[in-house]
C-alpha cells in the first residue's frame, strides 16, 4: 500500500464522518456540505495517484463529461425537481458500481477467491437493484410512471421468490467464481428485482423509498470498496449504506409506517380511494381576499406557520419570513411547524427558512408543536396539502391514513395560501379545505404573502 494515497483516504474519510455530523443541523448543514467536498477531493487525488493507472487520458475525458453533466444538473434543476436529481443520482450510482463489478469479474473471474468474488456478486446484485429501482422511482416522481401503486395477484409472493433466486446465485458466484454464467444471470435478475420492487409501492410512499436506494447505493460502493481494496470507498458506502438506512427508519416513523408496511403493503396510491374523495364533496369553501387574511393575522397573539411544497414552488420563504418579522414587531408569537415530509425532499423546508435567515428557535419539528395548535389563534399553511389533510387521523380509507399531519384543524382559525383546489402530491381531496375554522387564500403563495404584508394593520 502506497502510504501517501493511504495518507489522503484517511482524511478523506475522516473528513466524510465530520460532514456528515455537520449535516445534522441545519445550522452545521453548509459546512458539513463543504467538508465532504474536501472528503471527495481528497479521495479522487488519492486515486488518481494509484500506480496502477496507466494513462490518464481516459480518465481525464471522464472528469470532463462527468463534471460538466453534474455542473448543469446543478444549475439547471430547480429545488423543486431535487427528489427526482436524487433519484437519477442513485440509479448511476448503482450502475456504476454494478458495472466495476462485471469489469472486475470479468478480469478475474477464475482466479477471485471466495471473499472478492461474494464482495463482487453483492455489488453487482445491489448496483444492479439500485439503478432500476431508482429510474422507476424517477419515474414515478416525474409522472413519467403512474405515481399509484402496481400491484398483482401474488406479488409480494413472486417478489420474495425472485430475491431468493438472486441471492442463491449470489451465493452459487461466491462458492465457485468461475460460473460467469451464473453471475451474469444474476446481473439482469438484479436489474428485474429493482423494477419489481419500486412499482408497487405508492406515490406517497416514495420519500422512504429514495432514502432505502440511497441505501442500496451506499452498500454497493462499499461492496466496490471491498473487491478493489480500497479503504475509502468501503467506508464512504458504509456511511451512505448507514444513513440512508437510518433516514428510510426515520421517515418511515414520521409517516407512521411500518418499513415492511412500506416495503411489501403496496399502499400509498395516488388517488385510488373513494372513500377519501367523496369526504369534501359538496362541502363549500370559504374564500378570503388578501385583506381579510391580513386582518386575521394583525389579530392574533399566536400564529402557526406551515410550509409545504408549495412554498417551495413559490420560492415564497423570504414573504414568509418578512411577514413573521413583521408580525412579530406587532408583538404577534410566530412559530414554525415542520412537517418531516413536507416538500419534495428530507429537511426541504429546513433549507429554504433557513436560506431566508428565519431564525432556528422558531422551527419546530411536528411532535414538537403538535399540541400547541389548540392554543393558536391562526394556523397559516403555506402551500402544504397532504400533510395538514385531517383525514389521515381518522379515515381509514385514506391512502395517507396513519400518517401524523398537522393540526391545523384545531386552531382559532386557519388560513390556507394555495393556487386552486387541486390536490397535493398523494392526489387526494383535502377536508380542512372545507372545515368550519378554514379560509383558503387563493393564489401563488409568494404573491399573496406580499400582499398580505402590504394589508397588516
Ligand atoms: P403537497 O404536495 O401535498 O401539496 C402542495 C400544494 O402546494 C399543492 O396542493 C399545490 O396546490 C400548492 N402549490 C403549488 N404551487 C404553489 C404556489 N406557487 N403557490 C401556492 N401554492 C402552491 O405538499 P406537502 O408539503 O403538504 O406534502 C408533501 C407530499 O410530498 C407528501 O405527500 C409527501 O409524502 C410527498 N413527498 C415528500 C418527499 C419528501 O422527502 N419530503 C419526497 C417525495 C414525496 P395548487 O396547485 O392548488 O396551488
Amino acid at each position: 500500500m502506497n502510504p501517501t494515497i493511504e495518507l489522503l483516504y484517511l482524511i478523506g474519510s475522516v473528513l466524510f464522518v465530520m460532514g456528515l455530523r455537520g449535516l445534522g443541523h441545519p445550522e452545521s448543514a453548509r459546512r458539513g456540505v463543504i467538508l465532504s467536498e474536501f472528503g471527495m477531493a481528497f479521495a479522487v487525488a488519492g486515486t488518481l495517484l494509484h500506480p496502477h493507472i496507466v494513462t490518464y487520458k481516459w480518465i481525464a475525458i471522464a472528469a470532463v463529461i462527468g463534471s460538466g453533466i453534474g455542473i448543469a444538473m446543478s444549475a439547471l434543476i430547480p429545488m423543486t425537481k431535487m427528489p427526482e436529481r436524487i433519484a437519477l443520482s442513485h440509479a448511476f450510482g448503482g450502475l456504476a458500481a454494478a458495472l466495476v463489478g462485471v469489469v472486475e469479474f470479468y478480469n478475474h473471474g477464475h482466479h477471485l477467491d471466495h471473499i472478492k468474488a461474494g464482495a463482487i456478486s453483492f455489488e453487482v446484485l445491489f448496483g444492479g437493484l439500485t439503478f432500476t429501482g431508482s429510474l422507476i422511482a424517477f419515474g414515478k416522481l416525474q409522472g413519467i410512471v403512474p405515481g399509484r401503486n402496481i400491484t398483482y395477484k401474488f406479488q409480494n409472493q413472486s417478489n420474495i421468490v425472485v430475491f431468493l433466486l438472486t441471492v442463491a446465485m449470489m451465493v452459487t458466484v461466491t462458492m465457485d467464481p468461475s460460473q460467469s454464467v451464473v453471475f451474469y444471470c444474476m446481473m439482469f435478475v438484479a436489474f428485474l428485482l429493482g423494477v419489481l420492487l419500486v412499482i408497487p409501492i405508492g406515490g406517497a410512499d416514495m420519500p422512504v423509498v429514495v432514502a432505502l436506494l440511497n441505501s442500496y447505493a451506499g452498500l454497493a460502493a462499499s461492496a466496490t470498496g471491498f473487491a478493489l481494496g480500497n479503504n475509502v470507498l468501503i467506508i464512504a458506502g458504509a456511511l451512505d449504506g448507514a444513513s440512508g438506512f437510518i433516514l428510510s427508519v426515520v421517515m418511515s416513523r414520521a409517516m407512521n409506517r411500518s418499513f415492511a408496511n412500506v416495503l411489501f403493503g403496496a399502499f400509498g396510491s395516488a388517488g385510488d380511494s373513494p372513500a377519501a374523495v367523496a369526504d369534501s364533496e359538496g362541502k363549500e369553501v370559504r374564500e378570503a381576499s388578501v385583506g381579510d387574511a391580513a386582518m386575521l393575522l394583525s389579530g392574533a397573539t399566536k400564529v402557526i406557520v406551515v410550509p409545504g411544497y408549495g412554498m417551495a414552488v413559490a420560492q415564497a420563504q423570504h414573504a414568509v419570513r418578512e411577514l413573521g418579522e413583521k408580525l412579530e414587531e406587532n408583538g404577534v408569537q410566530v412559530s414554525y411547524c415542520i412537517h418531516p415530509v413536507a416538500g419534495r425532499m428530507p429537511g426541504h423546508m429546513n433549507v429554504l427558512l433557513a436560506e431566508a435567515n428565519v431564525p432556528y428557535d422558531q422551527l419546530f419539528e411536528l411532535d414538537e408543536i403538535n399540541d400547541e395548535f389548540q392554543h393558536a389563534d391562526v394556523a397559516l399553511v403555506v402551500g402544504a396539502n397532504d400533510t395538514v389533510n385531517p383525514a389521515a387521523k381518522h379515515n381509514e380509507s385514506s391512502p395517507i391514513y396513519g400518517m401524523p399531519v398537522a393540526n391545523c384543524d384545531l386552531a382559532g382559525a386557519c388560513i390556507v395560501l394555495k393556487r386552486s383546489m387541486n390536490a397535493g402530491f398523494a392526489g387526494i381531496e383535502n377536508e380542512l379545505f372545507t372545515s368550519e375554522n378554514t379560509v383558503m387564500t387563493f393564489g401563488d403563495a409568494k404573491v399573496t404573502l406580499e400582499s398580505i404584508i402590504e394589508n397588516l394593520i
